[in-house]
């Protein structure tokens, strides 16, 4: 537990009330086909219980003990990238992660870096585009884990925020899904509610996910802001497979924002499908007129080339994505791939006519762009004021 001479004491009564998180329940679009138990997995009760009930989900999963093995030591054993990408995508691992609160690191482009925490580690979805399947930790060993030691993680927050004590996001979605796997752990029900309790501390969530129940009747006191990953459904449909479907996510923010949490949306990647301009000004304005957003964020794609070798083995090299970066692809100074300026350009202006037609007033926001764009488009002012941060 905390030092009493910090400024804020985690409640016991956050860790130790069973109660408070409702029982595991399965996860749609995941059912793991093997379940490795991983360092750290059994070495308290409370561990040990939730493994337990989880694993009782899933009886036909094989249940493999592996107990001197760091979650990112497990290794499938494939050496096809692709397989062993699909494999790690059925396999669910129990560890516990150390340094899962952490300062993001961007340079060279106008992210201004924030903290952000893993009680997750990647996702049980299939985006053809997913940039996380080719980061180095994903590539090695792409399970889809839980980390047990979530006290610790938000002991460490605790920390950080107090030294900081000013009001600071702690961003969940940078290296998971932030909400896929929670109605197996319930995780939602002691980290919004830290977050609520806490005086400097505040969480930005990223999800795909529809299912908000453990959510809504929570005291989230404004400190937990949500915001979805969207697309068109035509484009959801042909690259973000084994995901909710657009149009419950769209439910899901409807039910958040009537309990009162902040929600955003983020656009990104947008994809230039065969007539993108109308394909994406039909749903920006069925969604702004849908949901109240208090900020949008817009970003193309911006990838690294592991994972795009992974997107081309998925979708074949003359996919859309690929077309659109061009053999000529923008690698810019912070190492990733993007579309060409011109289409960028383009695709988010015309984006933010549509959006002030509905909502003067809202923040619009870039990710991961350059300054250049920012200057070109006239939003210098929201600079910073992007999806991750307060
Ligand atoms: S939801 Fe995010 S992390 Fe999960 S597969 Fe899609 S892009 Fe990757």
């Amino acid at each position: 537990m905390p030092s009493a001479s910090r400024g804020y004491v985690i409640a016991p009564s956050l860790f130790d009330n069973p109660d408070r998180v409702s029982s595991p329940r399965r996860v749609e679009f995941f059912k793991p086909e093997r379940i490795i138990l991983g360092k750290g997995s059994l070495s308290n009760s409370r561990r040990r219980d939730l493994v337990e009930r989880i694993c009782k989900l899933y009886p036909a999963g094989e249940v493999i003990e592996e107990l001197d093995t760091p979650h990112n030591r497990i290794s499938l054993d494939d050496s096809n990238s692709l397989q062993l990408h699909y494999r790690g995508k059925q396999t669910l691992v129990f560890g516990e992660h150390n340094s899962a609160v952490r300062l993001s690191e961007e340079q060279d482009n106008t992210c201004p870096n924030y903290w952000h925490f893993s009680p997750y580690g990647f996702c049980p979805y299939d985006c053809k585009y997913c940039y996380l399947a080719g980061t180095p930790g994903v590539k090695f060993s792409p399970t889809v884990k839980i980390f047990l030691n979530l006290w610790d993680i938000l002991n460490q927050i605790d920390g950080i925020a107090n030294k900081l004590a000013k009001p600071t996001a702690f961003y969940l979605g940078k290296l998971q899904d932030g909400l896929a796997l929670d109605p197996l752990t319930g995780y939602s029900q002691i980290i919004i509610p830290f977050f609520a309790e806490h005086p400097w501390a505040r969480q930005t969530l990223l999800t795909k996910s529809a299912d908000v129940d453990n959510l809504l009747k929570l005291d989230h006191r404004g400190h937990t802001i949500l915001s979805w990953s969207l697309n068109p459904a035509c484009v959801c449909l042909q690259f973000e497979a084994h995901s909710p479907s657009v149009t419950d996510r769209i439910k899901a923010m409807k039910k958040c924002a009537a309990a009162g949490y902040p929600i955003r949306a983020v656009i990104m990647p947008i994809i230039p499908v065969e007539q993108w301009e109308k394909v994406y000004a039909d749903f920006l304005s069925e969604l702004l007129e849908n949901v109240q957003f208090e900020r949008i964020t817009l970003g193309g794609l911006c990838s690294y080339p592991a994972a795009l070798r992974l997107t081309e083995n998925k979708l074949g090299p003359d996919n859309v994505i690929s077309q659109a970066l061009g053999s000529n692809q923008e690698n810019l100074p912070d190492g990733r791939s993007r579309y060409p300026k011109s289409l960028r350009l383009k695709m988010y202006g015309h984006f933010i006519s549509v959006i002030r037609r509905y909502q003067p007033e809202l923040d619009v926001s870039l990710c991961l762009e350059e300054r250049s764009v920012f200057e070109s488009l006239g939003l210098t002012s929201s600079l910073g004021r992007c999806n991750c941060v307060l």
